[in-house]
């Protein structure tokens, strides 16, 4: 190991209990996305005081803060953190070791700043992962079109470097149709439940067509005001997941042409509710993946197999959809725990999260050395990036 990465070794163990403490603290106080007030402060305030400049409120989002160490001119990695909660069950994501480890990577690179190589290192703070897509007002607000790799890491029951995500739009119908009497004048209404039976039963024969890895689920969100009343209003809320992003794009298409059929067949009128912020798939990076596990490996760490199928969606697939980035999965909890349960919860506060999150920090920290000090390492990992468009 070159001499650099056994200082940032170091480091991180020397910073152990301090990002033990930090991550205990964050998980104690477990805040929904876009209200991680204290989170996003204690994590910018210990970025600062280990030497960076920090930008809090950045992209005009509260609880976003970009860290920065500019070590002169060469490229610029990125190391993102999460640290929004889930309702009612705390820190069952595990997103408080993410906040720690990003924050560990970034603080070991600090303290070894002096023997570091050109180039810039951010640590970003990115909230509302559950569902808010914070990571997307970041995108959008162009935090990430400056920077040549990003990498976060995400808490698992086990070491796995690359794991697919499903990309998610989420899409509203509001049918509307003519209210009345449902015995006595019924042929005087048009029925915005029809509309929505209708376009139920178009997804399930289109779901007979799709891809096994693609999901499509939704809910009734209103059904009529009184079974005596021709429903004059409904309305229905569909998701569509997929694993590559242009058959998403297919199957929302598809999903909105059930709608449309269901409101001509029902003499309705359709609007359709877009989401603003829908979660794209991971893009792989082999190149990133490669200089990553190396690390991880050379500290001890057994990677276990790609999982296929248990495919949840994340705003990182976003990121990895716009540069090079990475999201391994770390072991912060026993053999075959469910994330987002009470037991992956408790995990996330207990000693192997302590473990995972400093094999996580100076593998991270290690990987950005490595990108700084190789330029063509950059460069490979973009031309990458390019080739799978
Ligand atoms: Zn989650
Ligand atoms: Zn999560």
């Amino acid at each position: 190991m070159s001499t650099v990465k056994t200082l940032i070794g170091q480091a991180v163990d020397n910073l152990a209990d301090d990002l033990e403490e930090l991550s205990h603290r964050i998980h104690a106080n477990p805040e929904l996305g876009y209200q991680e007030v204290k989170a996003a402060g204690w994590l910018a305030d210990f970025l600062a005081a280990q030497g960076f400049a920090v930008e809090r409120g950045v992209a005009g989002v509260e609880t976003a803060f970009r860290a920065t160490i500019d070590n002169g001119p060469g490229p610029t990695i990125a190391i993102m953190c999460e640290y929004d909660a889930l309702p009612a069950i705390g820190h069952a994501c595990g997103h408080n070791v993410i906040a720690a480890a990003g924050a560990g990577a970034g603080a070991a690179l600090a303290r070894v700043r002096a023997t570091l190589p050109r180039g810039r290192i951010l640590v970003v703070g990115t909230p509302a992962e559950e569902g808010g897509g914070g990571k997307v007002r970041l995108i959008q607000a162009g935090v990430f079109e400056s920077v040549d790799a990003a990498m976060m890491v995400h808490g698992w029951d086990r070491w796995i470097g690359h794991q697919d995500l499903l990309g998610i739009v989420r899409v509203g119908f509001e049918f509307t149709g003519k209210a009345a009497h449902a015995a006595a004048d019924p042929w005087e209404g048009v029925n915005a439940l029809d509309a929505v039976i209708q376009t139920f039963n178009n997804v399930s024969m289109l779901r007979q067509q799709i891809r096994p890895d693609a999901r499509i689920h939704g809910i009734v969100t209103n059904g009529g005001a009184a079974a005596n009343i021709i429903p004059e209003a409904a309305s229905a809320l569909f998701y569509v997941r997929a694993a590559k992003l242009d058959y998403m794009w297919e199957l929302h298409g598809r999903v909105l042409a059930c709608a449309e059929g269901a409101a001509q067949a029902t003499g309705c009128s359709l609007k359709v509710v877009k989401n603003e912020n829908p979660y794209e798939p991971m893009k792989r990076n082999e190149t990133l993946l490669g200089a990553f596990r190396a690390n991880l490996t050379g500290l001890g760490a057994v990677e276990s197999p790609e999982v296929r199928d248990r495919l949840g969606s994340s705003d990182v697939g976003n990121v990895s959809q716009v540069i090079p980035a990475i999201q391994p999965l770390v072991k912060i909890a026993p053999d075959g725990t469910p994330i987002h349960s009470r037991a992956f919860e408790a995990a996330a506060a207990g000693p192997l999260a302590r473990e995972g999150m400093l094999i996580a920090a100076k593998s991270m920290a290690m990987t950005t050395f490595d990108l700084l000090d190789d330029p063509a390492l950059v460069a490979k990992a973009k031309q990458e990036f390019e080739a799978r468009r």
